[in-house]
């Protein structure tokens, strides 16, 4: 590791628990360490001892425009001008609110917060306040934000009440929530059997990005659809990921699904803290002050990230980016498999429109299991081969890539170019 990054390292260790803000930023999965970035534009970063890389990691989604879009930067230098923050109501959070409504179809009303993870944990107890009910349904291998309750991995099947994933969770805290595999429809209606009249909702990534990446199986969503509607439970969709980023309705409108309540985060907030949750009227009037479902915020709305995510969202709509994200995507995948064919590589390479994911297995993959069956130690080195070349990928096999605007068919095929050593190598 060059040398201006290591000292860094060096001294953060020893004031921020591992050297990170997130543990996901951290190369234990990978092993080594991180390296420093203090400057990132379009698809690229630059880490603090010169290294130019071509980025998919995209602040983790937001950058769906590229880093440091020049709107983006005028209109949070401008909105910052007229002051910072005022925790009275201002007129962006309106324009912000009537963004979102008018272009996701299931969502009437929202709420804004600061982070996804304050999304979903506001959505469930939202659930739970409308429907009088406590369980809820959730999925191996997605994830929701570091919400206590949904700190839950799979374990023991389908009806089990699973055991926390994390320390520091008591077990009663998640007590109601039931964990299931992705996918298998009947251990929807197994929970659902057992549990008659108890589930508030089930939560998920309509599109899991957090184990790697997996589609639904067709019918799947409308099987989830269907099985709360007839049970008075809600179906709650976390796009913190998938939000305006596999389409301006998100995954949604791409699998034509209308949750109750949808999670929002990433790409809404243009780069800056942001998260917010939404859906139905008669649902979300159950929150403060109109009901009895308490959620606050000292800095939701904040003008700044609502100024930077409604310029986010405004270029995405105008522009049809989504046509040349697909195309850009399709390139991508193209070459890839081409360049893991060559080298007589097995992976099963996911993608849908400007997300992708890599697994080193023979078997194809549509749920955690499936993806735990990737060989990790290969990902290490697929990893660490194209950060020599050039790439930044996410330091872990569970995470998905990112294509933003600004990589050009040219920054691909040099990713291209870059995996067809890499592979050849392994
Ligand atoms: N939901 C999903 C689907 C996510 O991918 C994430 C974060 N990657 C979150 C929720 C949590 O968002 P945040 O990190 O902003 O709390």
């Amino acid at each position: 590791m060059a040398n201006i990054s290591k000292q860094l390292h060096d001294r953060a260790i020893r004031h921020i628990p591992g050297g990170v803000n997130s543990p996901v930023r951290a190369f234990r999965a990978v092993g080594g360490s991180p390296f420093f970035v203090n400057r990132a534009k379009g698809c690229r970063i630059w880490d603090v001892d010169g290294n130019e890389r071509i980025d998919y990691v995209g602040t983790w989604g937001p950058a769906i425009l590229g880093h440091a879009p020049e709107s983006i930067i005028t209109a949070v230098k401008q909105t910052a001008e007229l002051g910072t923050s005022f925790g009275i109501p201002n007129p962006l959070e309106v324009e912000m609110a009537e963004l979102i409504c008018d272009n996701v179809q299931s969502v009437d009303m929202v709420r804004m917060c600061n982070s996804g993870t304050e999304a979903t944990m506001s959505a469930i107890r939202v659930a739970r306040g409308f429907t009088g009910r406590d369980k809820i349904i959730k999925f191996e291998g997605c994830y929701h934000g570091h919400v206590d309750s949904l700190l839950v991995k799979a374990g023991s099947g389908a009806l089990t009440f699973g055991n926390p994933d994390s320390g520091g969770v008591p077990q009663s805290f998640t007590d109601h929530t039931i964990v299931v595999p992705f996918n298998r429809p009947e251990a929807i209606d197994a929970a659902f059997e057992a549990n008659p009249d108890q589930i508030a909702g089930i939560i998920l990534e309509p599109v899991p990005a957090n184990a790697g990446l997996y589609l639904p199986s067709e019918g799947f969503l409308e099987h989830l659809r269907e099985i709360t509607a007839k049970h008075q439970s809600l179906l709650i969709f976390d796009e913190v990921m998938t939000g305006f980023r596999l389409g301006f309705g998100g995954a949604q409108e791409r699998f034509g699904i209308t949750p109750d309540l949808s999670c929002f985060g990433k790409i809404i907030g243009g780069g800056l803290p942001v998260g917010a949750f939404g859906g139905k009227k008669e649902v979300m009037e159950c929150l403060a002050p109109l009901g009895s479902v308490y959620q606050a915020g000292t800095l939701s709305g904040n003008p700044i990230a609502m100024a930077a995510g409604i310029t986010a969202l405004r270029e995405l709509k105008e522009h049809s980016l989504y046509d040349l994200l697909e195309q850009r995507g399709q390139f991508l995948e193209d070459g890839l498999r081409a360049a893991a064919k060559r080298a007589n590589q097995e992976v099963q390479f996911h993608r849908i429109g400007s997300m992708f994911c890599t697994y080193f297995t023979s078997q194809s993959v549509s749920n955690l299991e499936d993806a735990m069956s990737s060989d990790r130690e290969k990902f290490s080195k697929f990893f660490h081969g194209m950060l020599s070349n050039g790439v930044y990928l996410a330091p872990s096999q569970f995470e998905a890539g990112f294509i933003s605007t600004a990589h050009t068919e040219e920054d691909l095929q040099k990713t291209i170019d870059a995996a067809s050593n890499v592979f050849a190598s392994l």
